[in-house]
């Protein structure tokens, strides 16, 4: 088997991320990029990606500057069509390798976390066994779901959101940036509503966002501020890269602190394990590397003592993957479950994921488990 084909198709919904002040559910992604590999058998592999999508296209379709060179600023794709897809891990080098001087972070390493997802769909279809066997275990069938969603902007309007997602079932619900960190004060009454709506038996998760720039002593009190109402724990209170802060604050804190989202490779993850000494690392699939990077940050994770619950807010696809990698691990606690409703996000997947007891079912079909709806694909197709 050989591929023959990479491809970028860019999705936009008619949608917008919610308004800061909304009370109302976000919308979810606006623009993501749909990453398509083909290959001579007639088996493709997908991903998604939220990125900047034509950025991402252009490294995907960049030529092959360095024939018979040194590979170190191609294309992607040149550096993949013709190879067997069933060589995930070299491809990932031979990626991350041939696009060093333009790639590493950002757009590049994110469209090869999408190709290296869509190769391990094409395995996982070639073999018609599931990701998680391939990675290795099925620990469990099943995964406990956290509701994620953006902060609303008044106490009552938490209330509001928190009892309709443990109305759904959820058991746990995660708030994220929006209005937090305008006013300290309002902060506190916000958490705090959301607490008392879920009552003691649930799980309340706050994602502070980093664009609000705080320094470490800062964030360590703004952690303070609210663990009176134990949240399960603190996402992002620093900027992604101030390793050191992240050493400080999660040793002077009790709450567990969750970073992650934005780093990327096992190189980065060493950086967040030993320098952050966070408690919860949260690899994005589509941002850290793919599968082939995920494994590692795992092994990693289990090295150091350290839960791993990966971020995915973004499609059903992505929810998919995150579900393997959850299967895969040995101390799952979370799938992150993105509620937004609009199209990309609820659509991508002809058969979405639900909630069952607070549960979302790891998908047991060949690959990812998931199928694409080339109808929402047509339907919201801009290049
Ligand atoms: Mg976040």
């Amino acid at each position: 088997m050989k591929i023959t084909d990479v491809e970028l198709i860019i999705l936009k919904s008619p949608g917008l991320y919610n308004a800061p002040d909304s009370a109302e559910e976000p919308q979810g992604a606006t623009f993501l990029g749909l990453v398509k590999v083909s290959t001579d058998a007639g088996i493709t592999g997908y991903s998604d990606i939220e990125t900047a999508p034509s950025v991402a296209k252009a490294a995907i379709d960049a030529p092959r500057w360095a024939e018979g060179g040194l590979e170190a600023f191609d294309g992607l794709a040149s550096l993949i069509v013709g190879q067997n897809p069933l060589e995930m891990e070299r491809l990932w080098y031979k990626m991350y390798r041939g696009s060093i001087y333009y790639g590493r972070r950002g757009a590049a390493i994110q469209a090869i976390s999408a190709i290296d997802i869509a190769l391990w769909d094409i395995a996982g279809k070639f073999y018609r066994q599931p990701i998680h066997i391939l990675l290795g275990a099925a620990w469990r069938d099943k995964v406990r779901a956290y509701a994620s969603t953006l902060f609303r902007g008044a106490p009552e309007a938490m209330r509001q959101a928190t009892r309709i997602y443990l109305d759904q079932g959820f058991t746990a619900v995660k708030f994220g940036w929006g209005v937090f960190g305008r006013n300290p004060d309002q902060d506190v009454r916000l958490v705090e509503a959301a607490r008392e709506e879920m009552g003691d038996q649930n799980d309340l998760m706050v994602d502070t966002g980093w664009f609000i720039e705080r320094t470490p002593k800062q964030a360590i009190s703004v952690v303070r501020s609210i663990e009176p109402f134990r949240p399960y724990f603190i996402e992002e209170i620093l900027h992604p890269e101030d390793y050191d802060g992240y050493g400080k604050v999660a040793e002077s804190v009790e709450t567990a602190i969750a970073c992650g989202e934005q780093e990327a490779t096992e190189w980065g993850f060493r950086q967040l394990i030993d320098r952050g000494k966070v408690d919860i690392l949260q690899p994005d699939l589509t941002r850290c590397g793919g599968f082939t990077s995920a494994r590692k940050i795992v092994h990693m994770a289990e090295l150091a003592n350290r839960l791993v619950i990966p971020h995915s807010w973004c499609s059903d696809l992505l929810t998919a993957a995150s579900l393997h990698l959850n299967a895969f691990q040995r101390r799952a606690v979370f799938v992150e479950f993105n509620t937004s409703q609009g199209p990309l996000s609820r659509s991508l997947v002809k058969e979405p994921l639900r909630i069952e007891d607070g549960y979302v079912a790891v998908p047991q079909g060949p690959g990812l488990g998931v199928e694409v709806s080339e109808e929402t694909i047509e339907k919201y197709r801009i290049g």
